[in-house]
């Protein structure tokens, strides 16, 4: 039965047999080692003496070996461990262990080169003991020395999956409590500033009278500016939001999504005379209707926005291999070769505020949520020629 290490991992044993069959591990390898089991119990008393005797003298490693009983405790441990690769039974108990291997050295704080260090130390003792063995066998010493080095890949890819799982589990969280904070302070900032937005209205509505036209210049900025930062704090609130909660997945027919985006930026279509041609029928995917409706807007609505062309033409393609490839395709300003990894950076802008007006969060948005749903977003601009967006979504979620 798997352990509870395996079980957190998500690491059960048709998983273990994949790993096995890749390294290239058959039963071949473990009739071979099961073979060794005499020579190696033999030996095994002396090859973890010397092992103990090598991690003592290194002061990373002997700060742990403090006191002779818990010497005497992880030698006999090791000496099982040594034993049980001989025994044949590699089974969810011993690649618990293995993973144990890994908890533990997390736990006390010693870094993976270390007992990646020990394997190595292990293949060092018992490859030429195995030599020497087989010496008239040449071929069977090679075959063993072979299966033992297959066995020790596999127990320390393990080992290291736990400090892996450790260090995502560790990022989400940090992600998470980061997100959550800024949710809180950019509610928490909203509130004065509606004080701003509304009480600089209420002075240009009824005051403007006791105002000359400068007075109402710099009203009119301020309250430009209240509106241009409650815009700000809204797009960090959504940024923030996406990561706290997951995707409400469901067939989304993307023909409807497209009409609905259409739909909601009907002015600055019009406004811009912009055409909007999909090449081909778009697919039903499953996705979450909402976010993947963001995606849309925000790319459809900055390629009209960022083009100067008489006609602004946008081009929405896709093409279906292992998965979905998406492509927004416009003739409008394009974008520096320099800057084109940089758009999707919070907050990156281009262009002022008077040149082209936005937040500059609309690409970060796209692309937490792109890949959030498992997919990648990336452009290709030529500038004055126009660019193209691209994104990628799965055809079967996991
Ligand atoms: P915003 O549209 O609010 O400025 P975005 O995050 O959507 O923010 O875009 C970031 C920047 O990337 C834009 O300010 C612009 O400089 C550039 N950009 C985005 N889309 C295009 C496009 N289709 N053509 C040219 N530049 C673009």
């Amino acid at each position: 039965m798997d352990g509870g290490l395996m079980r957190e991992l998500g690491i059960d044993m048709e998983e273990i047999r994949r790993r096995m069959a890749f390294v290239g591990f058959l039963e071949r390898d473990v009739r071979l080692l099961s073979e060794m089991e005499g020579l190696i119990h033999e030996h095994a008393d002396r090859l973890v003496e010397a092992f103990y005797q090598h991690l003592l003298s290194f002061e990373e490693t002997r700060a742990f070996l403090k006191d002779q009983s818990t010497i005497e405790r992880l030698m006999a441990s090791q000496r099982k461990y040594l034993l049980s690769i001989f025994q044949g039974n590699f089974d969810g108990a011993y690649f618990e262990g293995r993973l144990r291997i890994g908890a533990v050295h997390h736990r006390i704080g010693l870094p993976p080169r270390w007992y990646i260090g020990a394997y190595c130390l292990y293949e060092n003792y018992l490859s030429p003991l195995i030599a020497e063995a087989y010496r008239g066998e040449p071929d069977g010493g090679l075959a063993r020395i072979m299966a033992l080095s297959k066995v020790f890949r596999l127990d320390m890819a393990l080992a290291m999956d736990f400090d892996h799982h450790r260090m995502i589990t560790l990022l989400e969280q940090t992600i998470r409590e980061r997100d959550e904070f800024t949710h809180v302070v950019a509610h928490d900032l909203k509130e004065p500033l509606r004080g701003v937005e509304a009480f600089s209205s209420f002075l240009l509505e009824d005051y403007a009278t006791h105002l000359d036209e400068q007075g109402k210049r710099y009203l009119s900025f301020l309250k430009e500016s209240a509106v241009h930062m409650k815009d700000l704090i809204d797009d960090l609130l959504t940024l923030a939001s996406l990561s706290q909660k997951g995707p409400n997945i469901q067939k989304v027919d993307l023909n409807q999504v497209l009409t609905q985006v259409q739909h909601d930026i009907e002015y600055s279509i019009k406004q811009k005379g912009a055409e909007i041609r999909v090449l081909s029928p778009l697919p039903v995917v499953l996705s979450d209707p909402i976010w993947i409706g963001e995606i849309f807007k925000n790319l459809l609505s900055n390629a009209i926005k960022f083009n100067a062309s008489t006609f602004p033409r946008v081009e929405i393609g896709v093409q279906e291999e292992s998965l979905y490839l998406f492509s927004i395709k416009d003739n409008g300003i394009g974008i520096h070769p320099d800057h084109i990894d940089h758009i999707f950076l919070p907050f990156k802008r281009l262009h002022s505020r008077e040149e082209y007006e936005g937040t500059g969060v609309g690409l970060a948005i796209c692309k937490k949520v792109i890949e959030n749903l498992g997919g990648r977003i990336w452009a290709e601009s030529r500038q004055g020629v126009g660019s193209t967006f691209f994104f990628t979504l799965p055809k079967k979620l996991d």
